[in-house]
């Protein structure tokens, strides 16, 4: 598997991986191919997955500028045709706590708003007429253990009285009577306004909202070398980056950078040591027969996640399977051992041991993108034009929408709000060669955390 802190390329025109997604999603919709000549352009944005798509279909449709979307592959070919479809109010793995002591309130507030304006930006697209499956409304989070259910309720009460925020608190017999018998969880909370929904069918609406909108989306077009020179072009003297594709050479005045965990090994100077991505595993049962549901009480379609320091998160799909996913491989060469896939069916069956007979049915993983600082980074190079969104840290179905939307405004020189997702640029990992050898380290670390404390 192309593995981004070891590769140059993601590849061109690879399909989708043998995911749930794509197999049951059906067609994809028209794209407009890829780059065949030299071409000249205001906006080239690098990545269709949904930061891209967002950014090119916010440029278009709030400031008329109309973007050239450039896709090694397939659109959301990285983790948005490959993620588990969580609508979350959140992104990063920053707590708003943490947050709070280190910016202040308003600021911390600031933050919040935005995550949420993620969801409504999301939920508001979809009801202009995306057939993405959308489950009932319902984020559940478990506690993996005793101790972790009163964390909960103490987060709970916390962002009921900081944002009003309708949490509800479920002890272990509530939980397992009214929603789903898993024998892993100790209580949980529950907020009213996550859901689930199909990713892969979320980006394709993005799609035919952007090509309607005017902008174009050149799948199979890796940018393979980025030229920057200064502005001597006499017909566009502003222009600077030549960004060359197989097929042709895009000359743009302005480039957003929106591969996330895909971004290539040394693609450009503003990201380098600047990520660590991190494999994500999915599998997908067979469909779970009435009796297998009756016997495991798995009444909801809610997404589902644990408080363990290396997560496990699940839902049961409209057709009756099972998606549960936790961490994949270290490296992308071992990312394909059934190893992984069986461990995580191994953990859904202590879960719920009425699934003994299920079988996997799907397995695939992705590259989330970590940041030092564990949250999400939009920024702009003032000198170069260049502007870039990743960081989501494996939470950013919702949120890069809302970054796509924020990145258009930057390129288009409007002023975004003064927060530190939009005026800080990613901190640099230290020891960046040994980055992996870190992740190894923080695996047995939350190994034993969540196993001991
Ligand atoms: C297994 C898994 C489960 C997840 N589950 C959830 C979830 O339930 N909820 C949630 O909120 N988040 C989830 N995430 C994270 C979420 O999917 C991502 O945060 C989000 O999709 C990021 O979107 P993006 O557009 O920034 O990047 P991507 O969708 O990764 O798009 C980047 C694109 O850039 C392209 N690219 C890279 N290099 C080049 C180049 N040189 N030239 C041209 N194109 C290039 C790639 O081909 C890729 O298509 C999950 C991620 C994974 C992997």
């Amino acid at each position: 598997m192309y593995d981004p802190l070891h590769d140059k390329s993601p590849g061109c025109f690879q399909p989708y991986p043998n995911s749930y997604w794509a197999e049951t999603s059906g067609t994809a919709p028209s794209d407009d191919g890829p780059i065949t000549q030299d071409i000249t352009v205001d906006v080239a944005i690098i990545g269709a997955g949904y930061t891209g798509l967002s950014c090119a279909l916010h440029l278009a449709r709030e400031h008329g500028i109309k973007a050239h979307v450039l896709e090694a592959n397939q659109t959301a070919w990285g983790c948005s045709g490959r993620n588990a479809g969580f609508i979350l109010k959140s992104s990063g793995r920053k707590s708003f706590t943490t947050m709070q002591k280190q910016w202040g309130e308003e600021v911390m507030r600031g933050i919040y708003n935005e995550m949420a304006s993620g969801v409504s930006t999301v939920n508001s697209l979809i009801a202009e007429g995306i057939d993405c499956d959308p489950q009932a409304l319902g984020y559940i989070k478990v506690a993996h253990k005793a101790n972790k259910f009163n964390d909960l309720v103490t987060l709970a009460k916390l962002q009921q009285k900081m944002f009003n925020y309708d949490v509800q608190i479920l002890s272990r017999e509530q939980l397992h009577q009214e929603y789903m018998a898993d024998k892993n969880a100790f209580g949980a909370i529950r907020y009213q306004d996550g859901f689930g929904l199909n990713p892969l069918k979320l980006a394709w609406g993005y799609q035919t909202f952007a090509r309607n909108a005017g902008v174009q989306i050149h799948t199979g077009s890796p940018v393979e070398h980025w030229l920057t020179q200064s502005g001597s072009n006499k017909t566009r003297p502003s222009a600077q980056h030549r960004l060359v594709t197989p097929n042709g050479i895009v000359t743009a005045d302005k480039v957003v950078i929106a591969t996330n965990g895909y971004t290539p090994k040394g693609f450009h100077p503003l990201i380098t040591n600047k990520t660590l991505p991190v494999l994500s595993q999915i599998i997908v049962t067979e469909p779970l027969s009435d009796e297998q549901i009756a016997a495991s009480n798995f009444l909801t379609n809610n997404v589902v996640m644990d408080t363990r320091e290396l997560k496990y998160y699940y839902r049961k799909l409209p057709d009756n399977r099972i998606l549960f996913g936790g961490r994949g491989a270290i490296t992308g060469k071992s990312a394909e051992d059934p190893y992984y896939a069986n461990r995580l069916l191994s953990v859904l069956k202590t879960s719920f041991p009425a699934l003994q007979a299920v079988n996997i049915a799907y397995a695939w993983s992705g590259w989330i993108c970590m940041a030092l600082d564990d949250l999400p980074h939009i920024y702009q190079n003032q000198q170069n034009n260049v502007f870039y969104s990743m960081g989501y840290c494996g939470s950013g179905v919702s949120f890069s929408v809302q970054a796509g939307k924020r990145l258009a405004e930057k390129v288009a020189g409007k002023t975004v709000p003064d927060l530190p997702l939009y005026n800080k640029a990613l901190p640099t990992f230290p020891f960046a060669p040994l980055r992996r050898v870190g992740q190894w380290g923080f695996f047995h670390y939350g190994k034993i955390k969540d196993q001991w404390f």
